[in-house]
């Protein structure tokens, strides 16, 4: 299926890997030139110079923490005029909430709330203006589905999700959508440290828990940056168009909800 996207620019952040590569490879093989943000400038690089190589489109880089206000105004210099725009950064800490100080929920709320809402602010009525804009969020099945530890997330990403789901029936009229994908359990680094911790937790082998979590989902397998960037890129799809204020849940199955 021709996504009808080719020629698109996309700004993607937390691109490097894991998730927001995904996405930033599933777009640039529809023909969508790029601007790749994170925070190490090796790895990004390295990155955008293997989809430059693998899909031929216009890969831009940015190396900045997309938390902080510099770090921003350096991506939207870069990219001031996205017509898709995937906001990621990396998780919180994990951890008993009691061992949070204001602090943590403070940089929390600024990772996994407050800058996907400043990129938001600062690129919608553009893509409004040009009658095209697609958002996607990469927010967390703990958003559905909540578990202690992952408390700072829990919080931060419901505060998006709400604030989502107003905003998102606003844009639609000018064909500028905003839907949120939820991971479940997906074979990243990520996930390596949250079964890192959830092992030391309860003090146990970190094999041991990671294969235990792989045969509590239901697919028996984690998911791949590939597959989350394949859905990604559907959902900056022109046939997309009528989707919008969506939680998409890609978990394996794992949420054991009918809804
Ligand atoms: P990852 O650690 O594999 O990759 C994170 C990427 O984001 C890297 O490119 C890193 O450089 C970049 N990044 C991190 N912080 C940044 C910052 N402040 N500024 C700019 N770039 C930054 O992580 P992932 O597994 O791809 O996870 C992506 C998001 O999805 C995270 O918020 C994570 O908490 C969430 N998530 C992941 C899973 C999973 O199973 N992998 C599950 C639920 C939620």
């Amino acid at each position: 299926m021709d996504f009808g996207i080719r020629g698109k620019t996309a700004l993607v952040c937390g691109a490097s890997k894991g998730l927001g590569r995904g996405c930033a490879e599933a777009l640039a093989a529809e023909g969508v030139d790029v601007t790749l943000v994170a925070r190490g400038a090796e790895a990004l690089e390295k990155t955008a110079e293997e989809i430059r190589r693998a899909t031929g489109v216009k890969v831009t880089t940015v190396a900045c923490d997309v938390t902080t206000p510099e770090g921003r105004q350096q991506v939207l210099q870069a990219c001031p005029q996205p017509d898709i725009l995937v906001t990621n950064a990396g998780g919180p800490p994990t951890g008993d909430f009691r061992t949070f100080s204001r602090d943590d929920w403070i940089k929390a709320i600024d990772a996994n709330m407050l800058t996907p809402i400043e990129l938001i602010k600062a690129t919608v009525d553009g893509m409004i203006a040009r009658r095209f804009g697609r958002i996607v969020n990469i927010t967390s099945s703990a958003v559905k589905a909540p578990l202690d530890v992952l408390a700072l997330s829990n919080g931060a990403r419901s505060g998006l999700t709400g604030f989502i789901a107003g905003l998102a029936r606003k844009t639609v009229p000018h064909n500028v959508t905003i839907n949120n994908l939820l991971p479940g359990q997906f074979a990243t680094d990520r996930l390596q440290v949250t079964i890192g911790a959830a092992a030391k937790s309860v003090g146990k082998p970190v094999d041991e828990v990671f294969e235990a979590r792989r045969k509590q989902i239901p697919a028996q397998r984690f998911g791949t940056p590939e597959e989350f960037g394949a859905v990604c890129a559907f959902l900056c799809s022109m046939q997309a168009g009528y989707m919008t204020g969506q939680n998409v849940l890609l978990d394996g199955g794992n949420y054991p909800g009918t809804f």
